[in-house]
């Protein structure tokens, strides 16, 4: 069965066809660490996740290689604002590199708490440098730079398929936009690739470079890092949808530019934005939500995710997500005490059409709706679906085996058994001061209280 994508570059959905036989390149644009991450660039990383799962549930071998973007993303994608870790470094009074460090960590923290497959390569931009000199200096022989007060920058008309995965000609593009207030640019989707540290603005990352000491364009990394790893073309290469018209579009210039292989990437793909009702969700917006805010699992989710297909917006709401949460504690209690019969099969039918699904542009709500229908059919026994269930898991990776499930339901808060006590009294005597009072106790411990229907409680970690 072969996998169907939807690839940006060219509008359709196409079957992969690795370029290499024995594995597939995978190239997945990582986070500007001056922040923590928040749920809507995660859920950018799990539809990647599920890709590359995907790929793997093919029997696939997949080479995955992430950037992490520790300089040269300024504050707007005109190349005049300012660098967001020397921003972020002055506003929290640490050095950037300790900014760097922090939230990298706390980024692949997240990953795991969502069961996200760690990259199998991982390339910081600060550890890079030499290599994105080594591509300018490439791409200053083809001439298609120039050099400002400001920086070296690409000379996107020299480059005439510039355009070609947001479909915009350069001449489409209005001086004076939001972006673009670099008067020296000669074009205004001209970008960046070196700038130049400004004699009165001390930065704490800088390095020497044959144009004069400063910092790479932002791009450039990606560009650099997934030549070195996947070749000079590769198989696909994703981000969130914002990074069309800018990033992604400047990475097929300099790539191309460079070597004079079309196309730098065969399939392109881009997952929609998670949205607050009405709002877009950024990092700058300052509305941002991180996994660690959310009351439930963090499954519960990366469920939520999988409800919608990663290329329709996701309105996230408290009660959608708890809606999600209650759903996989269901299948969590049914998996509880189910060990894994070796010898018992998958359902096959089930299986097949789970496959399809998801080989079908990674259709998630579908492979999802056959898990329920599977759940639900009476002609197969409990240790048939749980079989399945397992199999299913290596995609879903919502920890739906007896015992990982078994986990997530394990009582929690030992010791604390004569305040559960206290609480439940409280509730039964209608003191509900009381109850709320404990209750919070309880959360700035990390745990939340269950009411069950019976009357009594329990308890779960957030
Ligand atoms: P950043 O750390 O800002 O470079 O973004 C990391 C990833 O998250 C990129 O692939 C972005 O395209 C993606 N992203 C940013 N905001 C959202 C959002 N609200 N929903 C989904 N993905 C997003
Ligand atoms: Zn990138």
């Amino acid at each position: 069965m072969t996998v169907q994508l939807y690839n940006t570059r060219t509008r359709k959905r196409e079957p992969l066809q690795p370029l290499h036989p024995d594995w597939v390149g995978l190239y997945t644009c990582g986070p500007t660490v001056y922040s923590s991450a928040h749920i809507g660039n995660l859920r950018t990383y799990i539809f990647e996740d599920v890709l590359r799962r995907t790929l793997e549930f093919n029997g696939l071998t997949v080479r995955h290689v992430m950037n992490i973007t520790d300089v040269g993303h300024l504050t707007d994608d005109g190349d005049m604002g300012r660098d967001k870790m020397e921003e972020s470094a002055k506003r929290e009074r640490k050095s950037a590199w300790d900014i760097a460090a922090h939230h990298t960590q706390e980024f692949f923290d997240d990953l795991q708490q969502l069961n996200i497959e760690p990259p199998t390569t991982v390339l910081k931009a600060t550890e890079t440098i030499d290599l994105q000199i080594d591509l300018i200096k490439r791409l200053e022989t083809k001439g298609v730079t120039y050099r400002t007060s400001d920086g070296l920058y690409f000379d996107t008309a020299k480059f005439p398929a510039y355009g070609q995965l947001s479909r915009q000609k350069v001449s489409d593009k209005k001086a004076g936009a939001r972006v673009d207030i670099n008067t020296e640019k000669k074009h205004p989707t001209d970008f960046a690739l070196w700038k130049f540290s400004q004699p009165n603005d001390q930065r704490q990352m800088e390095w020497p470079s044959p144009w004069g000491t400063g910092f790479p364009g932002w791009h450039i990394e990606c560009s650099a890092m997934s030549m070195k790893e996947l070749g000079e073309q590769f198989d696909i290469h994703t981000g969130g949808v914002d990074h069309i018209a800018v990033h992604h579009e400047n990475e097929i210039a300099q790539s191309e530019a460079a070597t004079g292989k079309h196309p730098f990437v065969n399939i392109w793909m881009h997952g929609e934005f998670l949205k607050l009702p009405g709002k877009r969700m950024g990092k700058s917006e300052g509305n941002a939500v991180r996994l660690g805010d959310l009351n439930v699992s963090p499954l519960a989710f990366r469920y939520l995710c999988l409800l919608t297909h990663y290329r329709k917006p996701l309105s996230f709401t408290s009660t959608s997500l708890e809606a999600a949460a209650t759903a996989l504690m269901n299948l969590w209690v049914l998996l509880e005490d189910q060990p894994v019969d070796p010898v018992v099969q998958p359902i096959q039918p089930y299986l097949e059409q789970f496959t399809a699904a998801l080989n079908n542009d990674l259709n998630t709500p579908e492979a999802i709706g056959v898990m329920h229908t599977m759940m639900s059919d009476k002609h197969f026994s409990q240790s048939e679906k749980v079989a399945t269930l397992h199999v299913f898991d290596r995609v879903l990776a919502l920890d739906l085996q007896p015992e990982t499930a078994a986990q997530h339901l394990q009582p929690v808060g030992a010791g604390y058994e004569s305040l559960l006590e206290d609480y439940e009294t409280a509730r039964r005597e209608k003191r509900f001061t009381i109850s709320d009072k404990i209750r919070q106790q309880f959360a700035d411990r990390g745990l939340t209280v269950e009411d069950l229907p019976d009357g009594t409680s329990r308890l779960r970690k957030q």
